[in-house]
């Protein structure tokens, strides 16, 4: 592992990419990387993450307690939440949250993003389960959270964000931006009126890869239901469904056909 001073350098580089890519607003978001098994670094509580400069990071102990650091700053007020994963996953090395807007969409709306669509997505972060809603920076939301780090390196939080988790720090961010570049992607889908699915046979070639590599981290393995045929639209633009017009039927195209025609002979 990285020594402690590149590792808070990492912290401020990888804090001004989530910043700039509009991951969070304002002061939002937190990192945390483990030292060793007494000790991590983490973000400080009420800075901008693009705006972190090194003497701000914090040293605190598998409690919380605050270690070394500049006493201007505190630790972040969800470190709890960051522990937590640490004492569930003993692989795991460092920790990300923010609130990208496509996956917090989707979290905020209640569907996981959970088909196998994109390659890359399968075998980097699976499918991505959400997290019941958990009060921030309570007990709430390690616990919600609990049962979905057994599996996945990838969470949605309910109405709230996102939670990536890695081997390094830069691994736990880059999944962020997996996750966050799939949501973008997916909703995109969405909009244009389908998604195409890829078939069970395309996914365990893709997760033989997986192990063909020794990949680190865990996955949950993606769905391979298809989605609604174009007669049962994803999509509608309000008062006329794009993608079911096959559904109209004789009787209303003749009504709408004499309408306009009865418009044009006046
Ligand atoms: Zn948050």
């Amino acid at each position: 592992m990285a020594n402690e001073w590149e590792l808070k350098k990492l912290f401020v580089d990888i804090g001004k990419r989530i910043w700039t890519r509009g991951y969070v607003a304002a002061n939002d978001g937190n990192m945390t990387v483990r030292l060793n098994d007494k000790e991590l670094l983490t973000t400080p509580t009420g800075i901008s993450k693009g705006f972190m400069t090194t003497d701000m990071i914090i040293k605190v102990d598998y409690d919380g307690n605050v270690i070394s650091g500049n006493p201007k700053y505190r630790p972040s007020s969800e470190v709890k939440m960051h522990i937590d994963v640490y004492k569930e996953r003993p692989d795991i090395n460092a920790v990300v949250h923010s609130h990208p807007p496509y996956c917090t969409s989707f979290a905020v709306a209640g569907i996981p993003l959970d088909k196998c669509v994109l390659p890359e997505a399968i075998i980097v972060i699976g499918s991505v389960p959400i997290a019941k809603y958990g009060l921030p920076s309570t007990d709430e939301l390690p616990d919600n959270i609990r049962p979905h780090i057994k599996t996945s390196d990838a969470i949605l939080l309910e109405n709230h964000g996102a939670l990536t988790l890695g081997t390094d720090l830069l691994s736990a961010y880059h999944k962020m931006e997996t996750l966050e570049h799939t949501a973008h992607i997916v909703w995109n889908a969405i909009q244009l009126g389908n998604l195409n699915v890829l078939p069970e046979e395309e996914r365990d070639r893709l997760m033989n890869l997986r192990d063909k590599y020794n990949l680190t981290g865990r996955v949950a393995v993606c769905d391979t239901t298809p989605m609604p045929s174009n007669d049962t639209p994803i999509v509608s633009t309000g008062q006329v469904n794009l993608m079911n017009t096959s559904k109209i039927s004789d009787d209303t195209i003749r009504r709408i056909t004499e309408s306009v025609l009865s418009k044009l002979n006046k």
